[in-house]
């Protein structure tokens, strides 16, 4: 084991303890309606799209529906989670070629999924971690902050990011890292003032270990 794949597993270990309920935020039934409550999660919160998914899901519940809908129907329901109109475009886009390429079933797939409209690799990856139980990282904007932060990669591009990442986190641990990542984000290492004073791995972590005050961070 490498030193880099030491510290991501002991990071990962610290972080299980502190978010023992690390887990996907949105709800839903089926694959079809995780990628339609990740693509609406684009620049808006998990909460809101649980608001708006049970008065979609209650007209529009399977791909099938949901390829023969009005589009204009498909953005009423959908409006307050904002960029509507590309999200519905993504949406029915998406339930059209399900129907059409894959017989009404969601792809287990990552080069099928990013063909879909408006599904990259971190919806992809999400489909395929979260719904398929096959190891998969997100790498969303929390995960790649935190990641650079900690040291394990300095890469921008999310698929670079993914690469690396791939090399220092043990498979069996990719899906909750991603999960670890988004709970650590919001409540410890957010993007203007990271709370390096009171962060669990603080002692693990390249930026933490320049930016800590040992005197006020409570043990791990
Ligand atoms: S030590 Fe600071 S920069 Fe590192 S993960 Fe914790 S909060 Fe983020």
């Amino acid at each position: 084991m490498t030193e880099k794949q030491k510290t991501a597993s002991n990071i990962i270990s610290i972080l299980k303890k502190t978010y023992p309920q690390a887990d996907c935020t949105l709800t839903y039934e089926s694959a079809w309606q995780l990628l339609v409550a990740a693509i609406l999660s684009a620049q808006c919160t998990d909460a809101r799209v649980n608001l708006i998914t049970p008065s979609l899901f209650a007209r529009f519940p399977t791909s099938e529906s949901t390829a023969k809908a009005d589009p204009e129907d498909i953005s009423d329901l959908i409006r307050s989670c904002g960029l509507y109109r590309s999200k519905t475009r993504s949406i029915v886009g998406s339930a059209k070629m399900i129907q059409e390429q894959y017989k009404g079933t969601v792809p287990d797939k990552l080069e099928a999924l990013t063909q879909l409209p408006g599904v990259g690799r971190k919806i992809a990856n999400l489909i395929l971690g979260d719904y398929h139980h096959i190891p998969a990282l997100v790498v969303d904007t929390h995960c790649a902050r935190i990641s650079r932060r900690i040291g394990l990669t300095r890469k921008e591009d999310p698929a670079g990011i993914e690469k690396d990442l791939e090399k220092v986190i043990a498979r069996d641990d990719w899906i909750a890292y991603g999960h670890l990542m988004v709970l650590h984000g919001r409540a410890c290492c957010t993007a203007r003032k990271p709370q390096c004073d009171l962060c669990p791995i603080a002692d693990l972590c390249r930026y933490g270990k320049n930016h800590q005050d040992v005197r006020e961070r409570p043990q791990a």
